[in-house]
């Protein structure tokens, strides 16, 4: 039996009923028991031999054990792995008067109790993202689950960060079924994107902003100039821009997002005369169209994540304050700001903070107009705070 003793007393679902964090770190670990690999599922007991659950174990992750099963007679073998996916799954069946798209997450880590594991739907497929050990040892058994469940195709996705910038791997790590075209061209909120799932980002598209560009798309008026920063593959442009005559500026480092945004807003009917797309650094390109006295009447900063853990936050608000700063400069008069962070790191208060600061540096005062969050197929977790990611305001100087 691989047995995982823990220094301290920690309370128990099977005593509270209440789900503790899922995450043990490596100095809360007492002793080892059993010499587990890579991966392996372990028991987790706690300094007075209480039983806490069953996690899945590593040595290289900073996190130890991450817990799947509270319950003693629970062990997460297949079977259960497969029922949870199929609880996952039919909550997502249940939101489906709420999310109008062909993609939406099936799968959120550990707000669906499933550690390591993605799993956005594209249609008839699937794309995962393996982030743990534990998952991937077990990757092919959670592949059939979909396709039992009626997906036509499976695939992995490469594990790319952004800030990374584009890597030479290219294409699915893995993929079990029919897995089609490498293109796809997908629907949401009533409009069309193209998809690919070689060169895309995560799973290929930030499903994640759906909600979030309707709602700043409301606020589009005829003859706006908009600055779509951080574009990608132009999704929050293409709502913008089927709103109302406005033009648009997207700015992105990537070549093939950018690629990607110009077919996309064609696709959707939107004139080649109303935006231009500039690739680039965004921190030395927003400083340049500060210096060219460029003024904007609606700024979207959804910059890629800077802090995925809460020690990294102090020099993420930094990154923050530096581009918000630099978008606050360049607002028109009534002036309006969409900006982002999908940092787990970054609380919505410090955020806001952050906000706050900017504006005084830039001389301006504002007021909020709206607060974003992360749409209802990716939940949050109450035990487990990081998975609260996605937080912006829109802002309008005044
Ligand atoms: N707004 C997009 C998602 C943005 S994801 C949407 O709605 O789909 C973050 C984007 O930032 C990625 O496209 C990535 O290529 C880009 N990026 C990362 N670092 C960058 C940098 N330093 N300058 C400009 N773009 C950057």
């Amino acid at each position: 039996m691989l047995k995982i003793i823990l220094n301290k007393k920690i309370p128990s679902f099977e005593q509270t009923g209440q789900s503790p964090h899922p995450w043990i770190f490596r100095n809360s670990i007492k002793s080892v028991a059993g010499n587990p690999d890579e991966g392996d599922i372990v028991s987790v007991v706690d300094a007075t031999a209480d039983f806490i659950g069953y996690g899945h174990y590593s040595e290289i992750d900073g996190i130890a054990i991450r817990l799947i099963s509270l319950k003693k007679e629970e062990y997460p073998d297949p079977a259960f792995i497969t029922a949870r996916i199929n609880q996952a799954i039919s909550f997502r069946e249940k939101l489906s008067a709420r999310i109008s798209s062909d993609c939406v997450r099936l799968v959120f880590a550990e707000s669906d109790g499933l550690p390591g594991l993605i799993a956005d739907k594209y249609g008839d497929l699937v794309a995962m993202q393996i982030l743990t050990s534990g998952m991937e040892k077990i990757k092919s058994e959670i592949a059939s689950c979909f396709i039992q469940a009626g997906f036509k195709g499976v695939l992995e996705m490469q594990n790319r960060d952004s800030r990374q910038g584009e890597t030479e791997d290219k294409g699915p790590l893995f993929s079990v079924g029919e897995t089609g075209p490498e293109n796809m061209i997908i629907e949401e909120n009533g409009h069309k994107f193209n998809v690919n799932f070689s060169s895309g980002q995560k799973t290929g598209f930030f499903m994640d902003q759906r909600d979030n560009r309707q709602i700043v798309s409301r606020y589009v008026q005829p003859e706006m100039k908009i600055l779509d920063c951080f574009s990608y593959t132009g999704a929050f442009s293409v709502y913008a821009l089927k709103q109302a005559q406005a033009s648009a500026l997207l700015l992105d480092s990537s070549e093939e997002a950018l690629a990607m945004a110009e077919k996309n807003l064609l696709l959707n009917g939107i004139d080649d005369s109303s935006f231009e797309i500039r690739k680039g650094d965004a921190f030395s390109l927003l400083r340049e169209f500060r210096d060219r006295n460029l003024k904007f009447d609606l700024i979207i900063l959804d910059p890629p994540k800077f802090a995925p853990y809460k020690s990294m936050a102090k020099k993420a608000l930094r990154g923050y304050k530096d581009i918000n700063v630099l978008a606050i400069k360049m607002l028109a008069e009534d002036g309006i700001l969409a900006t982002f962070s999908c940092s787990s790191g970054v609380s919505s208060t410090d955020f806001r903070q952050m906000l706050e600061r900017s504006a005084r540096d830039a001389g301006r005062n504002f007021k909020i107009l709206e607060q974003f969050h992360q749409p209802p197929d990716h939940p949050i977790a109450l035990n487990c705070p990081e998975s609260e990611y996605l937080k912006g305001f829109m802002i309008q100087v005044c």
